[in-house]
């Protein structure tokens, strides 16, 4: 069963993240354990690690975490000094996460700018492996996650063969695995809003890279229709691909704990000027998908008519502008 949380702000203290993922409804969370948009951390202290422990024992339901890894980082620049500096902080990351016993750090796998596609997987795979080596020893229990991407700009991992190529020249390591974010494979022209779309999708990823890569999921629904390559976040129901793509995955039994991790706006003002806290009703949302799963114990047809149904005018939309994955032909997209 999947294990539903969302991205918790470590203000204050990584270990304070626990109590704000327990207020939310939380059953696993993502986090960051150093600013995004900054190259620079505070070293850890062992105060920090063990006030950590802590709370990961007091909030034991919540669980496995995950980190995302710095935006910053760029591993397909064909800027040496950018490539070595990326490197350098995202080892820095993974040996962060280790120092607090976190199993999954989720990275960007970067743009290849002025170079092309070949070369940019190529100097992402090229520091896999130096990162898998110069990590054994530190950070053995922790599982570096390449996220699939929306292809926005020059990005790399919209297409399954590129986590294929990075998944194979990277390693090959168990220490490899795929973060799955919703919004980025349906912006990168995969469709899966429908349980035979789903199918489809899995199946592919399957041939090409290989479920068991799979390791943690990011759910969040997209502002832009499929395969536009644009990287937005919306919230769940709230954008192109609809809620009932995310019945799809949590009543997939192949994802027995899996964290699937919302990264949406945390608030909104109803229609009297009030605060609402988001995350705790998309999470109610997400678990009911799945008690009533539980309880019917039946095919996700049955499912598509209890739940809401995708509005079939974004099918009509979108459904054929994106090749079928049988055209691709070229190496990369
Ligand atoms: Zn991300
Ligand atoms: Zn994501």
């Amino acid at each position: 069963m999947m294990r539903i949380g969302a991205h918790m702000s470590a203000a204050g203290g990584l270990f304070k993240a626990f109590k704000r993922a327990d207020e939310a409804g939380c059953e696993s969370m993502l986090v960051f354990t150093k600013s995004n948009r900054q190259w620079k951390a505070k070293p850890i202290t062992d105060k920090d690690v063990e006030k950590y422990r802590q709370e990961a024992e007091k909030y034991s339901h919540i669980q496995p975490v995950a980190v995302h890894a710095s935006y910053l980082i760029n591993l397909a620049s064909p800027d040496d000094a950018l490539w070595e500096k990326s490197y350098l902080a995202l080892r820095d990351e993974v040996e962060r996460a280790a120092a607090f016993d976190i199993p999954y750090i989720t990275f960007h796998p970067g743009s290849f700018m002025k170079s092309d596609v070949e070369s940019g997987l190529e100097r992402i795979a090229r520091g896999l492996q130096r990162l898998v080596g110069e990590t054994a020893v530190t950070a053995s229990n922790t599982t570096i996650c390449i996220e699939t991407m929306a292809g926005q700009g020059t990005n790399l991992g919209a297409a399954f063969d590129h986590l294929a190529y990075l998944l194979e020249h990277g390693g090959p390591s168990e220490r490899l695995g795929v973060c799955f974010d919703t919004c980025h494979v349906f912006a990168g022209g995969y469709d899966f809003r429908t349980p035979a779309g789903y199918a489809d999708t899995m199946a592919e990823f399957d041939r090409v890279v290989g479920l068991d890569n799979i390791k943690c999921f990011h759910f969040n629904d997209s502002k832009f229709g499929l395969g536009e390559r644009k990287d937005r976040h919306a919230h769940i129901g709230q954008g192109e691909i609809g809620r009932e793509a995310f019945a799809n995955f949590l009543n997939d039994p192949r994802w027995a704990n899996h964290p699937a991790h919302l990264e949406t706006p945390k608030k909104e003002e109803d229609a009297d000027g009030n605060e609402l806290e988001l995350d705790p009703i998309t999470i109610n949302t997400l678990t009911a998908f799945r008690k009533s799963t539980q309880s019917l114990s039946t095919s996700i047809s049955l499912h598509t008519s209890i739940w809401h149904p995708m509005p079939l005018i974004v099918s009509a939309l979108y459904c054929c502008q994106f090749p079928t994955f049988g055209a691709r032909k070229a190496k990369f997209h």
